[in-house]
């Protein structure tokens, strides 16, 4: 990001075009900073990329096949996601547990290499962020009593999850009657100026609809099923190791569970396939048979904006800033991402998001 490109000042009127959850915290920092907003979005229907997330804040769990720099964003946006969530007037699902990583016994090599590829990676902060456990041991330790059929599990305990559709529901309600609000699709993104109109500052957060104007952006498909499980009594997230295909588990409300997500080299935003179904279901049975009987709320299924180098894509120049490419990582890294943006255009955001644990935690 070039620091040098420019400053902004309480009461300048901006632009955030794409209220995915990129946009509208750009647009909510943008407004708790005293600036004038205009959001445009071109979906009413809650369509975009964010709707689908899963919305774990797992910067441990993705370490295996991301970079340092995303656990770092990611655990600065796990101290920011309190704060965020109690300036919005809304109850937001968010809690704190962490990750179960496990596998099944036969399946061990893949859960060894996960392990050894963090203990490399974190280094000595391999015992701050994890512990090794057996599974009969869950039980002992109350994590839970119902994997105990399961081997060894590492337990990531500092990981969050938010529930997605919560957080962008009431960002975007807010921002409704806080800023200024278009249904829009926009044709035309500059600096200082949408579609004819002027600005102080243009934010492009469109995700993959603004691949012509970002060399290697591209679509990653991504396939996730919501269930109620009554018979099945998980509290953390559960990431299940296999040597074919890994999935997780994630424990909402009222017994949903969210089971995802493929991971298809496709730009292809189509329906779920019978194969992505039967891969996801058959793998949450393997892992609690109470899954038998669960209901299927919904199959979602999107395309994550993608860089060729799977990271962030972060750029200002005079009048603009464009902010992409955020992968499996929308909600792991957009507040600490746009937190950075802020601060590079002279706007300190530690000033109402102070990172003050946050009180509704469960
Ligand atoms: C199955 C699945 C599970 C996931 N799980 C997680 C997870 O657990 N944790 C996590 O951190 N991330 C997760 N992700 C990734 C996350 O969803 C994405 O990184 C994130 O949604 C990208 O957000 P965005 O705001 O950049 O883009 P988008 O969500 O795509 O938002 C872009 C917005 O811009 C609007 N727009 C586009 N063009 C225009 C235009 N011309 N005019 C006006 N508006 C426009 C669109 O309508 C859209 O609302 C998951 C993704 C998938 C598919």
């Amino acid at each position: 990001m070039n620091d040098t490109a420019g400053t902004l000042v309480k009461g300048q009127k901006v632009a955030v075009v794409g209220a995915g959850i990129c946009g509208s915290l750009t647009a909510w920092f943008a407004q708790l900073s005293g600036l004038q907003v205009h959001v445009f979005e071109s979906d009413e229907h809650k369509k975009s990329c964010s709707f689908t997330a899963a919305g774990m804040l797992a910067p441990m769990a993705e370490l295996e096949s991301s970079s340092d720099d995303i656990y770092q964003l990611g655990k600065h946006s796990i101290e920011l996601w309190p704060s965020i969530i109690d300036s919005l007037p809304q109850k937001i699902f968010y809690r704190t547990s962490g990750t179960l990583v496990v596998s099944h016994r036969q399946d061990r090599g893949s859960y060894q290499q996960f392990v050894k590829s963090l203990q490399v990676k974190l280094n000595h902060k391999f015992n701050q962020e994890c512990e090794l456990l057996s599974c009969h041991s869950l039980e002992r330790h109350a994590l839970e009593p119902e994997l105990t059929n399961l081997g060894e599990a590492l337990h990531l305990k500092n990981e969050a999850q938010v529930d997605g559709n919560q957080a962008l529901n009431a960002l975007h309600d807010t921002l409704k009657k806080k800023a200024h609000w278009h249904v829009k699709d926009v044709n035309d993104i500059n600096a200082f100026n949408v579609d004819g109109e002027t600005f102080d500052w243009v934010f492009d957060c469109r995700g993959l609809k603004a691949s012509k104007d970002i060399v290697g952006l591209h679509g990653v498909r991504g396939e996730v099923i919501t269930v109620k499980a009554p018979q099945v009594n998980l509290f953390h997230m559960v990431r299940v190791m296999h040597p074919r295909y890994r999935i997780y588990i994630v424990p909402r409300e009222n017994h949903h569970y969210m089971i995802g997500a493929t991971e298809i080299q496709s730009d292809d935003d189509g329906p779920v396939s019978v194969r992505s179904t039967l891969e996801l279901l058959s793998a949450a049975f393997s892992v609690h048979s109470g899954f038998a009987e669960a209901r299927i709320i919904s199959l979602n299924s999107h395309v994550r904006p993608t860089t060729m180098d799977h990271q962030p894509f972060i750029e200002t120049q005079p009048g603009l800033t464009r902010l992409n490419g955020l992968y499996r990582h929308g909600f792991l890294l957009s507040p600490a991402v746009v937190a950075k943006v802020f601060n590079g255009l002279g706007m300190d955001v530690s000033e109402y998001l102070t990172g003050e644990p946050y009180a509704h935690c469960v």
